[in-house]
């Protein structure tokens, strides 16, 4: 008796039937500008070998002018459709089923030649649109029709028109973006014509042998988005018009609200898809934040939904439907929504990969064969760098000690863990524990060894990680102390006053631990809709509360400094940095760059900008000056002679994070 009954269960979807109800959501992957298609074949081929129901490619462009960037892939030649050819049989050959995403990005194409129903700039583009007469619009429909008849000739078993987010077919819908006066724009059932027409002229293409998902949105997160009416009455019409299942979308991608940032709780937003389906009927797709097949099965068992779709948790673990089917979800490496190696990888044109699995968009490339010949391994550190290390060369047949100083495994991870909002990292650690039981590494916690303890493995890996660096501050007599990030989320205590120095990504966590008080909301959806302006598009137009944001008061006053003269928190992550800024602005910490560090004094920090000296009055100064490597045990292996590697911090600490940390460990793994 499996304990996902519904998620595990199949559904009939038009004219596909699927073995169970998750959809591996769209994902721009890099790989389909690369040129390589067998990569991406294999790809898709293993996650459909890991038992996902259906897969949604990632959205291809339908003409130049829609496309998301200057040369994005779509189905233009017989030699595009010849590639995807490839993709489709490989799934199909795994057992699985694939439709692809037709995505017109309208405004968002990041381009100069980008078009949209009015002439109105996106304020994330440098592009003004062109806006689109008769002639124009008739353009685009046809080439969304077009693309969904190559993407039938190219094998696949339907098509998702993509109509959320804030592109091509969701700018025509609303008045944000569409201010015509012509039968396109204006009344609602002007504004609605389009995605309408789309979809008719989509099924007419693909004839009723082709499934056609239509991705609506349901709530819009920006002013002047759409009422729930609207999103009601844009449903029934689409599904009229041929649509045979209606997926999610959340938010534009302007809006100003975190959508599946790790902070947002997770399924946050299941609600809307229950909602939709209790008034038009399924099938609905539920989507945003789903992360375990526990999560999946409360909304599918809770009626929510029909099915629903994770996109980034199929990066992190090919095998996520596989695994819960033999009662193992506790073996699923989980997406902790980080976005560091997947989206913050697309925003800056590098392939998408996964933190937790860099083996996701590398398996041709990476690959973990079992050992010719099993090898007694070494690993010392149970950070991230020693546990993906020792996970990976344990799979593939060695024999593997892991040493850890602490009582604990994760290293620098558990610390991450006590962070509000950073509560995913508790289910990273607790897979890595599941990992080295199930591959049987033998653990040895509370365990420092000696070089000589070392000389019996065939290899050694010095995984010991990185400590706190001390900047060396003047403190003057009877001023506290200044204490290390490790100490304070360790329970340090800190005064109601406190001076960060360091604005890095530890920085900022630290300032969002030490701004929190009470429940995070991160685990309590109401806090975290009020926390963020979050309200019900029922009422709220677009489903941004009237009364705005109102986050709790901060439990301290904060001042988080750098050295450099920038804006803090410039260098976060590409997708995420806004959120980190923008969370602690509302918790009133003061954010300053171009500092200079004079003293910890009695009372307070003394610090010079450019503006003079002044004094913060602060009762506690927290340093995260970021870290140095820990390289003692390599020191006396060298000098004892012994052969040894050295990953993670212990190698470079400088810009260390986990993404980094796995990586080098799992490489090196494969190397073994
Ligand atoms: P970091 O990002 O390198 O930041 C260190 C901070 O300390 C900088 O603001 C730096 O700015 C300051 N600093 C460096 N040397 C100093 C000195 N001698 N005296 C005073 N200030 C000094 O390091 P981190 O914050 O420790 O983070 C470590 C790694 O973890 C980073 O790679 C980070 O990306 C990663 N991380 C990521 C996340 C995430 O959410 N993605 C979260 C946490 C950590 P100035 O030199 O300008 O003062
Ligand atoms: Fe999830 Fe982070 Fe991996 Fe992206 S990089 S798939 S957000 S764990």
């Amino acid at each position: 008796m499996t304990a996902y009954p519904t998620l595990l269960s199949p559904i009939t979807l038009g004219p596909l039937t699927l073995p169970n109800r998750v959809v591996m959501g769209s994902m721009h992957t890099g790989l389909e500008e690369t040129g390589d298609w067998g990569r991406l074949a294999a790809f898709y081929a293993a996650r459909a070998r890991g038992g996902a129901g259906l897969i949604v490619t990632g959205g291809m462009a339908p003409n130049r002018e829609g496309a998301v960037f200057p040369g994005a892939a779509g189905l233009f030649t017989a030699q595009d459709i010849a590639n995807h050819r490839r993709v489709t049989d490989a799934v199909h050959d795994a057992g699985g089923r694939i439709a692809m995403q037709i995505l017109h990005a309208g405004r968002y194409a990041y381009g100069p030649d980008c078009v949209a129903p009015s002439a109105i700039r996106s304020p994330i583009s440098p592009h003004t649109p062109r806006a689109l007469d008769e002639a124009g619009i008739e353009a685009q429909i046809d080439a969304i029709a077009t693309a969904a008849a190559r993407a039938r000739e190219a094998g696949y078993d339907g098509v998702e028109v993509m109509g959320s987010e804030g592109y091509f077919l969701n700018q025509f819908v609303v008045t944000r973006t569409n201010r015509r006066t012509d039968r396109w724009g204006g009344p609602w059932e002007n504004r609605m014509r389009l995605p309408v027409q789309v979809v008719a002229r989509v099924r007419a293409a693909l004839g009723a042998g082709g499934l056609l998902i239509y991705r609506l949105s349901l709530i819009d997160l920006v002013p002047d988005g759409s009422t729930w009416d609207e999103v009601l009455d844009l449903a029934r019409a689409v599904r009229a018009a041929g649509a045979d299942v209606l997926n999610s979308g959340i938010g534009w991608h302007e809006a100003r609200v975190p959508t599946i940032a790790t902070s947002v709780p997770r399924a946050a937003f299941s609600d809307l898809a229950g909602r939709l389906r209790a008034a038009v009927g399924g099938p609905v797709i539920a989507s945003n934040r789903i992360n375990t097949p526990a999560v999946a099965e409360r909304l599918l068992a809770g009626g929510q939904a029909d099915l629903v779709s994770l996109a980034r948790p199929f990066l992190a673990d090919a095998d996520f439907v596989a695994k819960a089917a033999r009662g193992r979800a506790d073996l699923i490496a989980p997406c902790i929504a980080c976005n560091q190696a997947c989206l913050d990888h697309t925003f800056s044109g590098r392939l998408t990969s996964c933190l937790v699995n860099p083996r996701a968009c590398h398996e041709t490339e990476l690959t973990l064969p079992p050992a010719a010949a099993s090898r007694r391994v070494a690993v010392v550190g149970a950070g991230p760098a020693g546990l993906a290390t020792a996970i990976a060369a344990a799979g593939r047949g060695h024999l593997v000690t892991l040493f850890e100083q602490a009582g604990q495994i994760g290293g620098q991870l558990t610390l991450a863990a006590r962070v509000p909002g950073k509560e995913e990292f508790r289910g990273l650690l607790d897979w890595f524990a599941a990992m080295l039981a199930e591959t049987r590494v033998d653990l040895r916690l509370s365990t420092a060894p000696d070089p000589a303890d070392l000389a019996g493995f065939d290899a050694v890996v010095v995984a010991t990680g990185v400590a706190p660096r001390d900047p060396g501050l003047t403190v003057d007599p009877g001023a506290p102390r200044p204490l290390s990030y490790a100490e304070v989320l360790e329970g340090a205590p800190v005064g109601p006053r406190v001076a960060v120095v360091g604005a890095g990504g530890i920085g900022f966590d630290l300032a969002e631990f030490l701004t929190h008080h009470g429940p995070s909301p991160a685990e309590h959806p109401d806090l975290w809709r009020r926390e963020w302006g979050v309200g019900d598009p029922a009422t709220d137009r677009g489903g941004l509360a009237a009364a705005g944001p109102r986050p709790e008061p901060p439990a301290r006053q904060v001042w988080l400094l750098q050295r450099r003269a920038e804006k803090p928190g410039r260098r976060l992550g590409r997708t995420t940095g806004w959120i980190h800024r923008a969370s602690l602005a509302a918790r009133g910490v003061q954010m300053l760059g171009g500092v200079t560090y004079r003293a910890v004094t009695p009372q307070g920090l003394r610090i010079a900008t450019t503006q003079g000296e002044t004094l913060i009055p602060a009762d506690s100064v927290v340093i995260c000056a970021g870290q140095t490597p820990r390289r003692d045990l390599a020191d006396r292996l060298a000098a004892a002679g012994l052969a040894h590697h050295i990953i993670g911090g212990a190698d470079v600490a400088a810009e260390l994070d986990a993404k980094r940390a796995i990586d080098q460990g799992v490489r090196l793994a494969a190397r073994l």
